[in-house]
């Protein structure tokens, strides 16, 4: 026997029939004789439908007062879904009982609508697996010290699921949606993408980080930390398929580098279209500038991604970087206003329609050339690079936005992502 702990997205939750599809593949493993806490997603659409709503009243800045009761709002779609699913597991004949996130408790800091999980009590949801029942807990939210709810960031319910995970010690932590397992790249923009039968835990966290949006940063790195066995799968195989083939399905992520892992150079393609590029223009070449600059960014709570200076001429410079698109229109009007006075620069300009294409892979340790052969396949396409950005296993660069899907189908033809590498 074993505990065992689900996840399911909001496509695999979209309806009151998928809910009972859901149901009656989580029976299915109960009834196999394992211990299974849930973790469900909002409905699909729920949270957009929900934040739309609170736009229309308060379309404007956004003040901390405001952010608490986003949180509060959105976090009553995944409320709904555990419910219903605790409803249609009973209609089953197996016992369930539903939490909310401040039930269990899931504590979590206070920075709304991006907070993160600092514990998880998991008294209660043991007592209720000891009596027999179907543990279903909220996806994505948590409570403060003060007692406010809190939400996780968008896509969050991966992460409440891997915490939850890690905190009840879990054999494994499933998580089902509405892909196969993580694929090369986006399928949906990559038809050829390949679906992966193990990725690398650092592999994952890098396209995680980039933008693939399969798996919440946050998720992976808890996976990481708390070596929680972690599977991407589908929700959308028939139910009563064996219970080992579904278990053995999809994409494992592996912590251990073995030598029959697939050993591609580049294992996969990310992108990011939630970026925007802004540039200071004409600040003083001088020590201490891009602190001066970056510093009050970042004073503002303002996360930076891609930074750039260029080389100066008569001893001014241009110094470029991108931040969350949601921060754009902060970030220009806190340069313009402080940061352009305070440092004698001549203009503050800026452009929300970039994106950040990534070529990830472990092999780019072993490899010279790898972002050479990225920047001429780019270049054969008439695409220009604004930004570049590189660490041990991934090359970035940030394009025009119009070019993204352009760009990324080159790449995964260009690096052979479509056949499976040889070992
Ligand atoms: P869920 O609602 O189950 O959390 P998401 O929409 O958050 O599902 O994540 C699944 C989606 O992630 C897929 O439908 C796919 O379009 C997208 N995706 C992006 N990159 C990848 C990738 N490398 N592999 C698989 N899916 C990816
Ligand atoms: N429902 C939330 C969202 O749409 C959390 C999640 O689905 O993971 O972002
Ligand atoms: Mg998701």
């Amino acid at each position: 026997m074993a505990l065992i702990v689900h996840k399911y997205g909001g496509t695999s939750m979209g309806s009151t029939e998928r809910i009972r599809q859901v149901a009656k593949r989580v029976a299915k493993w109960a009834r196999a004789g394992h211990q299974m806490v849930v973790v469900p997603s909002a409905m699909s659409g729920e949270t957009n439908r929900l934040l739309g709503l609170a736009n229309e009243l308060a379309p404007a800045k956004q003040s901390p007062a405001s952010l608490r009761e986003l949180d509060l709002i959105a976090a009553t779609g995944e409320q709904v879904s555990v419910g219903l699913l605790a409803l249609a597991l009973q209609a089953e004949g197996q016992p369930a009982v539903s939490y909310a996130g401040w039930q269990v408790p899931i504590r979590t800091d206070s920075a709304y609508t991006k907070a993160r999980i600092s514990s998880i009590d998991g008294v209660r949801v043991r007592a209720e697996l000891a009596r027999g029942c179907v543990v279903i807990i909220t996806g994505f939210q948590g409570i403060d010290d003060l007692g406010h709810v809190t939400t996780l960031g968008r896509g969050g319910s991966d992460t409440s699921a891997v915490a939850v995970a890690a905190a009840l010690k879990a054999d494994e932590c499933l998580i089902y949606t509405d892909v196969d397992g993580v694929y090369t790249t986006d399928p949906r923009i990559v038809p050829e993408a390949r679906r992966m039968a193990k990725v690398s835990f650092e592999e994952m966290l890098e396209m995680a980080s980039l933008g693939s949006k399969v798996l919440q940063i946050r998720s992976v790195e808890f996976a990481g930390k708390y070596r929680v066995p972690l599977r991407v799968l589908s929700s959308f195989t028939p139910w009563d398929i064996p219970l080992a083939e579904e278990a053995a399905s999809g994409t494992l992520i592996t912590f251990e580098e073995d030598d029959t892992m697939e050993q591609a150079v580049v294992s996969g393609i990310a992108f990011n279209r939630d970026e925007a590029k802004v540039t200071v223009v004409g600040v003083p070449d001088k020590p201490g500038i891009a602190y001066q600059i970056l510093g009050a960014v970042a004073d503002a709570n303002i996360d930076i991604d891609v930074i750039v200076q260029n080389v100066s001429h008569g001893g001014r410079t241009d110094f470029s970087f991108t931040v969350h698109r949601n921060d754009y229109a902060r970030t220009i009007e806190l340069l313009k206003d402080h940061v352009a006075p305070a440092t004698g620069a001549a203009e503050v300009t800026g452009d929300a329609k970039i994106c950040k294409v990534s070529i990830v892979g472990i092999g780019m340790r072993s490899h010279v050339g790898v972002a050479a052969k990225m920047f001429r396949t780019l270049a054969e396409e008439g695409i220009n690079i604004q930004m570049v950005t590189t660490s041990e296993i991934k090359t970035s660069v940030v394009i025009d936005e119009k070019y993204m899907e352009l760009a990324v189908r080159a790449l995964h033809k260009a690096f052979e992502l479509e056949q499976v590498p040889a070992l």
